[in-house]
């Protein structure tokens, strides 16, 4: 009776119980490019209620490219000025714009300044050069005369706009564009369906933000957002619930380690993967959706596996204790009970994610 109760008392397939689970369930959501940093991520995940995106890079592309120039007739020097001055620019943007440019010889800048979130600034010669946002131009007391319906007409277009100022005279605007990921829409509304609130967060202007916004479905925006303030935002929201945050730029590295859920775009900056907990290796929006279901699908497997390895035990040992049970049959019941709590685990992979 003594060696019966003793082996019935094993807690092996207790032991097994939940890291069988989360083993399938992190093996499941690296086959589909779901790849967990942080094993909490996973067990977090399933009380988010609110997702709040990134804009640029995360729901779209992130591969903008100009589309219009305004100008007034003064096309190759706008494109001389601004060309030369995003050149020492890494933002994606700036990219767009040199490459629009095209330019064979660069003007020499001096005092050359990134103004985050706003847009860059130096000397060309003796006059200064900015280019950059509406908040910029406010800051700098430049006006747009003359062009604010061009401005309003992009950007309505969900197309963001830059002014270009030489000597704080304005000299014209350029549009970029940048598509929305094929997928997107499809990932809010399945996210929609499931109850989720998202968000759209962005450093870009409200009227852009609210045209991208209304093509991928997502109805709550937050514009104008520097960079630094990224992480206060989702702090705001945290009041309401447990917030995911889906990001890509080294700007969303805050906002992603404040989130309860930081997730990264793996096609995004080293600095945002670092951030994240759960890393979407293809970049797509889908990811997020198939990350909530993998993490209720893995903890309801925990659960039952909890129950089966319990219920071996609960019922097997007061009959090993009154004697009733053979200790051969005490093990054959354990060894089961391990078999089926791996087996449960297993068939985890059959479930569509
Ligand atoms: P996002 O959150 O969309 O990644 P950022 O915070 O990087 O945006 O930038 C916010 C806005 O600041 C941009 O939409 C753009 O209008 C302006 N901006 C930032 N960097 C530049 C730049 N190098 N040249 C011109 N404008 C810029
Ligand atoms: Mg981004």
């Amino acid at each position: 009776v003594g060696v019966t109760v003793l082996v019935i008392a094993c807690p092996c397939s207790l032991g097994l119980a939940v890291p069988i689970a989360l083993m399938v369930g992190s093996g499941m959501g690296a086959k589909r490019g779901i790849l967990i940093r942080k094993g909490e991520a996973i067990q977090t995940m399933k009380k988010v209620k609110i997702v709040v995106f990134d804009k640029t890079g995360t729901i779209t592309k992130g591969k903008p490219e100009v589309t219009d120039i305004s100008s007034k007739g003064k096309e190759q020097r706008l494109l001389e000025i601004a060309g030369s001055l995003e050149k020492l620019s890494e933002h994606p943007i700036a990219r767009a714009v040199v490459e629009k440019a095209n330019l064979k010889k660069y003007l020499s800048v001096k005092k050359f300044k990134v103004l985050r979130g706003r847009g860059v600034e130096g000397m060309i010669g003796t006059k200064s050069a900015v280019i950059g946002n509406m908040t910029l131009m406010n800051e700098k007391k430049i006006s747009i005369k003359g062009f604010e319906s061009d401005i309003e007409r992009f950007e309505n277009e969900g197309k963001t706009t830059m002014i270009v100022a030489e000597n704080k005279k304005v000299m014209g605007v350029i549009a970029v564009a940048d598509a929305v990921k094929e997928d997107s829409m499809i990932a809010i509304r399945a996210l929609h369906e499931r109850g989720y609130r998202t968000v759209m967060i962005t450093g870009d202007n409200e009227r852009t933000a609210k045209a991208i916004a209304k093509q991928v479905g997502i109805k709550e925006v937050i514009a104008n957002v520097l960079p630094e303030d990224k992480a206060k935002k989702v702090e705001e929201l945290q009041k309401r619930g447990f917030v995911a945050f889906v990001g890509d730029g080294i700007n969303d590295a805050p906002a992603l380690k404040q989130a309860n859920v930081g997730i990264a775009m793996g096609t995004g900056t080293d600095i945002a993967i670092e951030a994240g907990d759960l890393v979407l290796a293809k970049g797509s929006l889908i990811g997020v959706v198939q990350t909530i279901n993998l993490s209720k699908a893995t903890f309801r497997k925990i659960k039952q596996n909890l129950f089966w390895a319990f219920a071996y035990n609960v019922v097997a040992i007061p009959v090993a204790v009154a004697g009733l049970l053979h200790p051969i049959i005490a093990e054959l019941a354990m060894a089961l009970s391990s078999i089926t709590v791996v087996t449960n685990a297993n068939l985890l992979r059959r479930k569509r994610i």
